[in-house]
């Protein structure tokens, strides 16, 4: 059995959507568990809606925007007599308008997930309907029956031990069908409250799944070739890196590649699953292979930008030095507000960290730490990391740019950049 992905890119129209069922025709002769994201920006979408719906704003013309998208999707693939083939999608749509209605706590997190989830819900309910009726043995799954979490909502932690027992089940239907289609980045609460595995976090449903069912490989497929050295939106003369090790895809996910979410590849690592990156545009292009041996890894520069960062250096009011008791103060709001350190350096009096530009958390941070700390940020900056390095390659990327901090290891350099 393989596990695919397919992100919200290769499901963002009509003709996405039937591309995603021409790759599956493809593989008629295998056992396939699909994980898909929410289609196209729709994600984005449902944020502005919780937003609207949280803040007690008018909610219903994002709603109406929500509702249309999908509706006329399916009017492409089914034409207007969407009535039988869609009975899934428009039930989702209703629980969605009911939960709306529901009064609102003021749980922001908690509030967002039982939302935002909609967005892979109503994806995979109109994929699945169109594989059907393109004759493949699809079925569709609840996703939440399956990953079982805590309650970290927008960051949740997966409960293995829970997680594996349900998704036995899968097996069996395996037996009946060929296709599994289910949803990336969300999970449910031992109380049944649905919950998001942090942004992005398709893939790392597809690596969980993976790791669960002993799968034979993963592929994510994409809308690049295969893992590139840099991004192909910003750079133009990319490589690819046909193939590289797990060890070198964990420290380039975590700098911030985006092509793989970085929590994806560890469950795959732990089981030797090999993780395939391929086109969804060239599906018969080689792509890039990630797996155990190292012998391959390709030393090139491999560059990442994370944009719209905010630098933010703490100094306590009473001029101790930061030391332990202070940092773990800091570490202990950061974490309780599910805040992500990109980069961070302590001197004797100030701890500096490069952070996401996330308002409504910073906010919430500042405000905090302000109680004992003295509190400066820069914000519009650009955090750039380079693997394996050359002067060349730094004098290249940092040229017009002021540097604000620098950290630099044998193979690793990282940078916060300030455009003059
Ligand atoms: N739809 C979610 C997001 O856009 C999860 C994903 O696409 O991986 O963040
Ligand atoms: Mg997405």
């Amino acid at each position: 059995m393989k596990i695919f992905k397919f992100g919200g890119a290769s499901v963002r129209n009509a003709e996405a959507v039937k591309n995603v069922a021409s790759i599956l025709h493809r593989y008629k002769n295998e056992k396939l568990v699909v994980v898909i994201s929410a289609m196209g920006k729709m994600t984005n979408a449902l944020e502005d809606l919780h937003n609207a719906r949280f803040h007690k704003k008018d909610y219903k013309p994002t709603l109406l925007e929500i509702k249309n998208y999908h509706l006329q999707i399916a009017e492409e693939l089914f034409g207007v007599n969407t009535e039988n083939n869609l009975t899934a999608l428009y039930d989702l749509m209703e629980l969605l308008e009911e939960k709306l209605m529901t009064p609102c706590s003021n749980e922001y997190d908690l509030e967002y997930d039982q939302i935002v989830c909609y967005g892979e819900l109503l994806s995979t309910a109109l994929v699945n309907a169109y594989l059907m009726e393109q004759g493949l043995a699809s079925a569709w799954l609840d996703a939440r029956q399956i990953i079982k979490t805590d309650n970290r909502y927008r960051d949740a932690r997966v409960d293995w031990n829970r997680s594996q027992m349900s998704a036995e089940s899968i097996t069996s239907l395996l037996a009946k069908k060929d296709i599994i289609i289910l949803q990336g980045f969300i999970g449910s609460t031992p109380s049944g409250m649905s919950t998001t595995l942090g942004r992005e976090g398709s893939d790392f449903t597809a690596a969980i799944m993976a790791y669960m069912l002993n799968a034979e490989s993963v592929t994510i497929w994409k809308d690049v070739p295969g893992m590139l050295n840099a991004d192909p939106k910003w750079f133009k003369d990319t490589v690819k890196l046909d193939k590289i090790s797990f060890h070198e895809a964990i420290e380039l996910a975590y700098f911030g590649a985006s092509v793989i979410h970085p929590k994806t590849i560890k469950p795959l690592q732990n089981k030797g699953i090999p993780l395939f990156i391929k086109s969804f545009v060239n599906p018969d292009a080689e792509g890039s292979v990630i797996q155990e041996s190292v012998e391959h890894d390709n030393l090139i520069p491999s560059y990442i930008f994370k944009g719209n960062q905010v630098l933010v250096s703490v100094t306590p009011k009473d001029f101790s030095f930061v030391v332990e008791d202070n940092l773990r103060d800091i570490f202990d709001t950061l974490s309780s507000l599910g805040i992500r350190i990109n980069l961070m350096e302590n001197s004797a009096i100030s701890f500096s960290m490069c952070l996401d530009k996330d308002d409504y958390k910073l906010e919430k941070l500042f405000a905090q730490l302000r109680a004992n700390y003295t509190v400066k940020y820069n914000e519009n900056l650009t955090l750039m990391t380079i693997r394996h390095y050359d002067d060349k390659t730094v004098q290249m990327l940092t040229s017009g740019k002021e540097i604000l901090l620098e950290q630099k290891s044998r193979h690793t350099i990282r940078m916060v950049l300030r455009d003059k």
